[in-house]
C-alpha cells in the first residue's frame, strides 16, 4: 500500500435539490445552478464545474483553488440538497479499497461500527454494488481492529460511487441550503430595513429562486450614516445566500418631512409605507421584477394588521410577497441567527420608521381615509424626486471564512 501515489486532491460532489423534480425545466434550472456555482467559486481559485446524472462535480484545477473555502461557500447555494467532499480514483476494486482506507482513515479509526454503501451507475463495472460493498467492507473489517460491521445503525458509512468517468469515495454528506437556484424564478425587489425581519424575508424569497434587488429607504440626517452602513452590512451578509446584488439606497427624508408637515399624525406610518411601496414598485418595474418582498408579519405592529396591509398593498402594481406573515418573532430570530444577520440587525442604529413614529397610530386604517389624508401630498413629484436621488451600491459575495460567518 505504501508504494501507491498520494491520492488526488479531494473535490466536491453536489446533489441537486428540487431541481431534479422539475422534468422539462430541469436543464434550465441546472444551468442556473451551475452558473451560480461558478460565479460563487470565482474568487476562490480555479475549479472545473460539470454536471452528470444530476450530480455536480466541482474539481480544483490547480493550487489556486481553495477547496475548504469552496465547500463553505457552496453550503449557501440554493438548489443544492447535499454536499460531500470526495476523492476520485480508478474504477478498480483494489484501488477503490486503497483510496477509501487512505482518504477515510481518520473517521474509520474513530468509529466503532461501520458499513459500506455502494452505488454503481456504470453498468460496465464488473461487480454489482452489493459485491463491491461486501468486498471493501470485508477488507476494512480485517484491517481495523476497532471496527465491526453494522448494517442498521453504523457510526460511520463509507460511500463508494462508481460513475462514468471514475469511482468516488466519500464519508457523510453535509446538508445543503435546499431551495431553488437564485434567479430560476425571476427577480424581485426586497424592501430591506436595518431590522431583524427583512433580511430573513429576503433570504426566504431568494431560497425560492428569486434574484433580489434590495431597496433601502434612508433618512439622513434623522438616521446616521451608520444606519446606512448597517443595512449595507446586512446586504453583504445576504450575498452569501443571494449572490451578487445591487442595493438601491433611496433618499426618504423629504418625503417624511412632507408627511409630517401635511398629514394627520395617526396616518404617518401607513402613508410612509405606501410611499415606500410606490417607489419600490417603480424600481421593480424598471428592472423587470415580478414581485415586491417585505418582512411584514401579521399583527406584529400597527402597520402590519390586515387593514394596514391592504392600504400598503393597494399602491403596488406588483404582487407583495410577505414570507414572514405567519411566523412568530421567535421563529424569525432563529432563522436570522442561522443565516448570520441577527447580530448585525440588533446593533442599535435607528431605522427611518422610528424617526416619526406617531403616538397613537391607526391600527385599522380604512383605505378611503388614508387616501384622503394623503391627498395633501404631491405624491408623484415626491416619488420621482426620491427615484432621481437614489444611489446604487454593488455587492459581491465575499470569501466566507474572512467574515466569521
Ligand atoms: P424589519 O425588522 O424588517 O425592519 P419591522 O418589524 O421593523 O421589520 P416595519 O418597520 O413596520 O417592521 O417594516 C415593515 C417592512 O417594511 C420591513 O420588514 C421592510 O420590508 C420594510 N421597511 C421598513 N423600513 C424600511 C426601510 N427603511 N427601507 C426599506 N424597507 C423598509
Ligand atoms: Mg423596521
Amino acid at each position: 500500500m505504501n508504494e501507491t501515489p498520494t491520492p488526488a486532491r479531494d473535490m466536491i460532489l453536489l446533489k441537486e435539490g428540487e431541481v431534479v423534480l422539475k422534468g422539462l425545466n430541469k436543464r434550465y434550472f441546472e444551468q442556473k445552478l451551475t452558473q451560480n456555482i461558478r460565479r460563487r467559486l470565482k474568487p476562490l481559485g480555479r475549479f472545473r464545474v460539470n454536471v452528470l446524472q444530476s450530480v455536480i462535480y466541482v474539481e480544483p484545477q490547480d493550487e489556486s483553488a481553495d477547496v475548504d473555502a469552496a465547500f463553505e461557500a457552496l453550503k449557501n447555494v440554493f438548489g443544492v440538497m447535499t454536499l460531500t467532499r470526495a476523492v476520485a480514483c480508478e474504477k478498480d476494486r483494489d484501488v477503490i479499497l486503497r483510496t477509501a482506507m487512505e482518504y477515510l482513515d481518520e473517521p474509520l479509526r474513530a468509529a466503532r461500527t461501520f458499513k459500506v454503501e455502494s452505488r454503481r451507475s456504470d453498468k460496465g463495472f464488473p461487480m454489482t454494488s452489493i459485491e463491491l460493498s461486501q468486498y471493501v467492507g470485508g477488507e476494512i473489517n480485517e484491517a481495523y481492529d476497532n471496527l465491526t460491521a453494522d448494517m442498521h445503525n453504523p457510526d460511520f458509512i463509507v460511500h463508494l460511487e462508481v460513475r462514468d468517468r471514475a469511482a468516488y469515495v466519500h464519508g457523510a454528506p453535509t446538508q445543503g441550503a435546499g431551495g431553488m437556484p437564485v434567479g430560476s424564478n425571476g427577480t424581485a425587489v426586497s424592501l430591506l430595513s436595518g431590522g431583524i425581519d427583512s433580511p430573513v424575508s429576503t433570504y426566504m424569497m431568494a431560497k425560492r429562486g428569486l434574484r433580489i434587488i434590495p431597496v433601502h429607504f434612508f433618512s439622513f440626517p434623522y438616521t446616521s450614516e451608520l444606519a446606512k452602513e448597517k443595512v449595507i452590512d446586512l446586504a453583504k451578509i445576504l450575498t452569501a445566500w443571494c449572490g451578487r446584488m445591487f442595493v438601491e439606497v433611496v433618499p426618504f427624508t423629504h418625503i417624511q418631512e412632507e408627511i409630517r408637515a401635511k398629514c394627520p399624525e395617526e396616518y404617518f406610518t401607513i402613508i410612509m409605507r405606501r410611499m415606500m411601496m410606490r417607489i419600490a414598485d417603480e424600481i421593480g418595474r424598471k428592472n423587470g421584477c415580478g414581485a415586491l418582498v417585505t418582512g411584514e408579519s401579521l399583527g406584529q405592529v400597527a402597520s402590519q394588521t390586515m387593514e394596514a396591509m391592504q392600504c400598503t398593498g393597494a399602491v403596488a402594481s406588483l404582487p407583495v410577497l410577505r414570507p414572514l406573515v405567519g411566523m412568530d418573532k421567535e421563529e424569525v430570530i432563529r432563522l436570522a441567527r442561522k443565516i448570520g444577520t441577527f447580530d448585525t440587525s440588533i446593533l442599535p442604529y435607528e431605522d427611518c420608521c422610528t424617526v416619526f413614529t406617531p403616538r397613537h397610530p391607526c391600527t385599522h386604517p380604512k383605505l378611503p381615509k388614508v387616501e384622503e389624508a394623503e391627498a395633501a401630498l404631491d405624491v408623484e413629484a415626491l416619488v420621482q424626486e426620491a427615484l432621481a436621488g437614489r444611489e446604487l451600491v454593488k455587492l459581491d459575495p465575499r470569501r466566507l471564512h474572512d467574515d466569521e460567518l
